[in-house]
């Protein structure tokens, strides 16, 4: 056998390993609301080294929504869901109202478990594009009985309050449905730190540990790194596999709030959260890791510092809402080769849905048809 027959089968070799891309057995989805590549500059030079450096695969996502260029976490949270684009403000389904159905639908239906991770109520925009359909973000008490509907494993967030009856104090409901309840009647439920902490390992899991949102990490909440760790030992449990949605939602408030550390507190807490997706993905070999954002917030931008002493000195926000710049995408573990370069939202759901359910083409598989 010649040289060129020894070239010739390494390269029919190297084809097909492309070709095949490696399908995981988990998927684990990181998104920091609002954290554009500024927010991450500010954190790289603070922390000197980020938890997500460890990723191997890198890129850039245009986020535009079907009638805007400057998108919301409904919109773009559909897209990372479903691989659909969808108008400002709708959940998981298109503008007529048809339902899109999501990435965490889809890994049910494999019979794989899921999660839903948040800093804000569980029930808000990004959390509730992976496991309802309203035409409006606002409809939370409707998102609540949707996702008390779904077979989620694993939801840790807050929104408490659209969870319990409108007689019961705190409730943000308009009537007397207990969806609290409903969680309770196969769920094991928690709401304070101390029950969270003294969890073993139940089958099904929900906490809800505020109201409405969590608080800042600067004012003492439970970690985002400690609900992921949770997570994780909940799904794994699961042979099949699971799918998980974890959200650094604050990084988009602070964000709006134009406040630059809230922005660089928040996005560490979403690095070490990142950090315990990416050990379990070492450890276990069969995970992919993505890393992304729904959008932009602030028009932040770093403009000065010092390297060597790991300090921002100076930033400025151009907006008080969204921006449409570009967000990265960064990526580890088998089949996280599909999420390098410039892509396109949709194309981090259509991928995430394409490994779940194998028959559906996803972006890469179109990409080498
Ligand atoms: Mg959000
Ligand atoms: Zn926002």
């Amino acid at each position: 056998m010649g040289i060129k027959h020894v070239f010739l089968i390494f390269s029919t070799v190297v084809l097909l390993t492309v070709h095949a891309a490696a399908t995981p057995k988990n998927i684990i989805l990181f998104i920091g609301d609002g954290m554009g590549a500024s927010q991450l500059s500010a954190a790289k030079y603070v922390k000197g080294e980020l938890q997500m450096e460890r990723c191997t695969v890198g890129g850039l996502a245009t986020t535009h929504c079907i009638d805007r260029m400057v998108t919301d976490s409904a919109a773009a949270g559909t897209a990372l869901a479903t691989g659909h684009k969808t108008t400002k403000g709708t959940i998981a389904q298109t503008p007529e109202g048809s339902p899109l159905k999501t990435a965490l639908e889809v890994a049910e239906e494999q019979g794989k478990s899921t999660g839903l991770v948040a800093t804000s109520a569980i029930t808000h925009a990004t959390p509730a594009s992976f496991g309802a359909h309203v035409p409006k973000r606002g409809m939370q008490a409707e998102i609540a009985e949707q996702l008390a509907a779904q077979e989620i494993e694993v939801l840790f967030g807050g929104g408490h309050a659209f969870f319990i009856p409108q007689s019961m104090e705190g409730s943000m409901r308009k009537d007397d449905k207990n969806v609290l309840e409903t969680l309770e009647s196969w769920m094991t439920v928690v709401t304070t730190e101390e029950e969270f902490k003294a969890l073993g390992t139940p089958n099904r899991v929900a906490g809800l540990f505020a109201d409405n949102g969590l608080p800042k990490v600067s004012e003492g909440r439970i970690e985002l790194a400690a609900m992921t760790q949770k997570a994780i030992q909940v799904l794994a449990q699961n042979k099949k596999g699971f799918f998980l949605m974890v959200e650094g939602s604050q990084i988009d408030w602070a964000g709006h709030a134009n406040d630059a550390e809230y922005i660089l507190l928040e996005t560490l807490d979403f690095d070490d959260a990142v950090g315990v997706g990416l050990d379990f993905a070492k450890h276990d070999g069969n995970t992919l890791v993505i890393v992304t954002a729904d959008h932009e917030t602030g028009g932040f931008a770093v403009l000065d510092g010092s390297v060597g002493s790991n300090t921002v000195s100076q930033t400025a926000f151009a907006t008080k809402t969204h921006s449409a710049t570009m967000v990265p995408v960064l990526a580890y573990g088998p089949g996280s080769e599909a999420f390098g370069g410039m892509i396109d939202n949709t194309d981090i759901g259509s991928q995430i849905i394409h490994y779940l359910e194998k028959d559906r083409p996803g972006f890469f598989k179109r990409l080498f048809q």
